[in-house]
């Protein structure tokens, strides 16, 4: 199996260069040249394998025995030991129709967990292997940082830098990441949005010149590798179910905000998972709900709600969709996001409207919603959901409850991340002790300017 780039310009590559590339350097994004297939007769022979097992299969399409067989078992273990539940990601059942996949029982309490885990051990890995520096660099809306910096701090050969926006993280989130110690870790806290911050990460990962001399390394889900081990788990949630309830498809339902998630979705679809719908429920920032139900993709004004990680506009996976559904024609790709860049938006026809929305449905949330959409389950079933979790719900009891067949709703959170929504409800909640802890740790990080040369300058000191 070899890797592309949406944009047509990078040379196939394997899995490891793949891996260590990151954002393709044509400025596209890397996917496989072609997309596995599981057929019905593979797929129910691994109905019984634990989630670690489903992995090493599923990446075992992929690797090009890059990585021995035994070397990529023992790196799909050490990921997954430090989830406290045994199942690693359990699938709850709160009615006929409805199951919870909790994704958010690793070491920073949230879904990224699930691929950075794995990615922070494979950078390692690589590291001593191939003899290659790791200056991992990423943009967070508070989870993947916190995740990442949690699967390489302490770990020799590696350096991450982190940017989040200052201030528009949770406590939660910023404690995860500022009161980590190591000194192979730098957070910079940027005076701007997760948008700002992500820009300013593609810029310099698109500056080739840079990218290189300071061996500048991804793990947001620009990296396939990310996407890849999410895939994993739509694999493993169909599993979980009972043979005669997911016989005719399963639905999934999707909190969103970069399109990571649903389009690891997407991916499992097409290598084979019998998915029906895949919704895809947004907050107030819903650039991502206009685009599926009427065809524009534009950013509008950002707005701060109960659910930070999703407070994203322009989506980085948006471009991964779009290759597909242009019938991987790069040259039409490049054209579009090059009509994106310069006009500030892309409009659909009618006809590709409807052809979108076979592939997706979608919902957005308001921030009220969400809050009684958190309320409603606590009465009715007991189970607090995080404000991430909720949209996923709130999207499946509007958008999903009129599709035929079992609905897998993603819960994305613990719902101790985000304590503040929680108490407008007048909910307390006990936090795990992991998270509890985090209140007495100092905090190291740099308040920097939504600049570009000043965030270059702390990266050329830090990164060597
Ligand atoms: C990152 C995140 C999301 C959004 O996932 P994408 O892959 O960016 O679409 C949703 N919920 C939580 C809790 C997250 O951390």
């Amino acid at each position: 199996m070899n890797f592309i780039s949406t944009r047509g310009k990078v040379a196939p590559i394997g899995f490891i260069d793949m891996f260590l590339m990151g954002l393709g350097e044509d400025g596209g994004l890397i996917v496989p040249e072609t997309i596995p297939a599981v057929d019905a007769e593979q797929l129910e022979s691994w109905a019984k394998l634990s989630f670690q097992d489903l992995m090493f299969e599923v990446f075992s399409l992929y690797t090009n025995g890059e990585i021995p067989d035994a070397d990529l078992k023992r790196l799909i273990q050490d990921s997954y030991a430090g989830f406290t539940s045994p199942d690693v990601l359990p699938l709850t059942t709160l009615n006929d129709s409805l199951h919870v996949l909790e994704l958010f029982h690793g070491p920073t309490f949230a879904f990224k967990d699930v691929a950075l885990q794995f990615m922070g051990n494979l950078y390692a890995y690589v590291a001593k292997q191939r003899n290659e520096i790791i200056n991992i660099l990423g943009a967070t809306s508070g989870d993947t940082g916190a995740s990442a910096i949690s699967s390489v701090s302490g770990k020799e050969g590696i350096r991450i830098c982190i940017l989040h926006p200052n201030g528009k993280v949770s406590r939660v989130q910023e404690l995860q990441m500022t009161t980590v110690q190591d000194d192979n870790v730098l957070n910079l806290a940027v005076n701007g949005n997760f948008d700002d911050c992500q820009g300013i990460i593609k810029e310099l990962f698109a500056d080739l010149p840079f990218k290189s001399k300071y061996h500048l390394r991804a793990i947001n889900s620009i990296n396939f590798v990310r996407i890849l081990a999410q895939s994993v788990y739509y694999f493993y949630a169909y599993l979980q179910l009972p043979a005669n309830i997911r016989a005719g498809g399963v639905n999934f339902s999707i909190p969103t905000g970069n399109f990571g998630n649903i389009f690891s979705g997407y991916l499992a679809k097409r290598m084979g998972v019998p998915i029906k719908q895949l919704v895809l429920a947004t907050n107030e920032n819903n650039i991502l709900e206009r685009f599926i139900n009427e065809g524009v993709y534009k950013p509008e004004g950002f707005r701060m709600t109960h659910s930070p990680s999703m407070d994203i506009q322009v989506a980085s996976n948006f471009e991964r969709y779009l290759y597909y559904f242009l019938g991987e024609d790069s040259a039409a790709v490049t054209a579009r996001m090059e009509q994106f860049k310069a006009e500030g938006q892309l409009t659909f026809s009618p006809e590709e409207v409807a052809r979108i929305q076979q592939d997706l449905s979608a919902y957005g949330v308001s921030n009220d919603e969400c809050l009684s959409t958190i309320r409603s389950y606590q009465d009715r079933y007991g189970y607090l959901l995080d404000p991430h979790s909720a949209c996923g719900i709130a999207a499946y009891e509007s958008a999903g409850q009129q599709e035929d067949g079992p609905f897998v709703s993603l819960a994305t959170a613990h719902p101790a991340k985000f304590d503040e929504a929680i108490r407008l409800l007048g909910i307390e909640q006990r936090f795990p002790e992991r998270i509890q802890e985090l209140f007495d740790k100092p905090q190291r990080q740099v308040v920097v300017d939504n600049a570009k040369a000043e965030i270059a300058k702390q990266l050329e000191s830090f990164f060597v």
